[in-house]
């Protein structure tokens, strides 16, 4: 089955069309970009398929499972099999590098601050692990406010994979960063997926990231897929 299957989707702001009959099929492990200027509806897009925004027609339904009708036990559910990962990174500031990471086992992003001892044995070496993979272990202790910006998004990014989710979903996540660090994340970000097999949608606004990257590009206009097409189909004409 895919991974993520939207059939004409429409989502409006007021007069604002924000997605316009979208109608999309991503199957496991594929690794897809979401490319669009800024209003294009990217983020709207991506807010559907963990429960953020309500469709006003159209479905939306990820792993299976429709994702507008879930509610409470079976939405938390839903959004711990989908990582997100921000563009503003959205970590608890105050907090350290493997609080924020642990945080990641409970669904939501500013959970009540637990010790490190109020979580199990079995989660602080998850965390742990995960810090290590993103090359942050000597930072584990450090408060996440600190930490660069590359760094920051790092944490974030062990903190989406902490529920061991079968899809990554990712809004710009390297706009807030310099040129280096967002090759250097966009780098991880694949390396993490394809390492568990995970699908990953990922929204970018740079054509040149783009196609480097994805296996497959899907280009917003005005909210309408305009182009959907392999990603090395559009390197030769670039
Ligand atoms: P992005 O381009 O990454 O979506 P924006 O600055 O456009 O960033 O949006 C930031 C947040 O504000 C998002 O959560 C988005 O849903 C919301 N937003 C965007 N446009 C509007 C708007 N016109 N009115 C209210 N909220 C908006
Ligand atoms: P992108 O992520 O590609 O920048 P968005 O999905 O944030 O695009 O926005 C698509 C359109 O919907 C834009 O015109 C934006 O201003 C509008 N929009 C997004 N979120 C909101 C909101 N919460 N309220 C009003 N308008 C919004």
């Amino acid at each position: 089955p895919a991974a993520i299957q939207l059939d004409s989707l429409t989502k409006r702001y007021g007069d604002t069309v924000a997605l316009d009959d979208v109608t999309l099929d991503i199957a496991p492990g594929e690794r897809t970009v979401l490319l669009g200027l800024s209003g294009s509806g990217k983020s709207t897009l991506l807010r559907h398929l963990n429960g953020l925004e309500q469709p006003d027609s159209g479905s939306v339904s990820v792993l299976g499972a429709p994702v507008a009708t879930a509610r409470g036990r079976e939405l938390r559910q839903l959004r711990s099999r989908v990582g997100f990962i921000f563009q503003q990174f959205e970590l608890v500031g105050p907090r350290t590098a493997l609080e924020n990471v642990l945080t990641g086992a409970l669904s939501e992003l500013r959970g009540p601050r637990l010790g490190l001892l109020a979580y199990p044995k079995a989660l602080r070496v998850r965390a742990a692990e995960l810090l290590a993979e993103v090359g942050l272990e000597e930072r584990a202790f450090q408060r996440a406010d600190t930490l660069s910006g590359g760094q920051q998004q790092r944490v974030a990014i062990a903190r989406a994979l902490m529920q061991q989710p079968e899809i990554l979903l990712a809004d710009e996540p390297v706009a807030s960063l310099d040129p280096e660090s967002s090759q250097q994340i966009m780098a991880l970000i694949r390396e993490l997926a394809e390492r568990r097999g995970l699908a990953v949608v990922c929204s970018l606004h740079q054509v040149e990231l783009a196609l480097g990257w994805g296996s497959r590009v899907v280009g917003l206009r005005a909210g309408k897929v305009v182009l959907d097409a392999p990603a090395h189909s559009l390197d030769e004409s670039a």
